[in-house]
């Protein structure tokens, strides 16, 4: 799968039983349909609410089926654009997943998320498990 920023391959890691898509060129995540609300999962339907919205941004392509996806705004106080293709999955760019579980967890969940997060991209190898 190739990343839909940048162009280079993605790398498949496990984010706490998730497999989330990363590129170590731009640092953008894939996540599968289904992927963020198991990661945000019991914080009710609002921070899941996406809307489409006409932003200035490049329109990007579903490294899987090559649509061209849809700008989406997730439904925060601190909004983030995101891009979707309604069949595979969500695109964040470099920090997004940060801000959208910054926002949408709780605080225990939060920050072990985050540590994890930083920890695997940092050491921008496999990360195993949830601590
Ligand atoms: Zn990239
Ligand atoms: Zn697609």
């Amino acid at each position: 799968m190739l990343c839909p920023h940048c162009g280079r391959g993605l790398v498949t890691l496990d984010f706490c039983d998730i497999e989330v898509d990363y590129c170590y060129s731009c640092g953008g995540i894939w996540l599968d349909n289904g992927e963020i609300e198991r990661l945000v999962s019991g914080q009710g339907d609002e921070f899941l609410n996406m809307e489409g919205v006409n932003v200035d941004e490049k329109t990007r392509r579903c490294p899987l089926c090559g649509r061209r996806m849809e700008k989406v705004l997730m439904g925060m106080g601190d909004s983030v654009v995101l891009d979707r293709c309604g069949a595979h999955g969500i695109w964040t760019d470099a920090g997004e997943l940060r801000k959208i579980l910054s926002a949408a967890c709780h605080e225990g969940r939060q920050s072990r998320l985050i540590r994890l997060l930083d920890e695997m991209f940092a050491a921008r190898k496999d990360s195993r498990g949830c601590v």
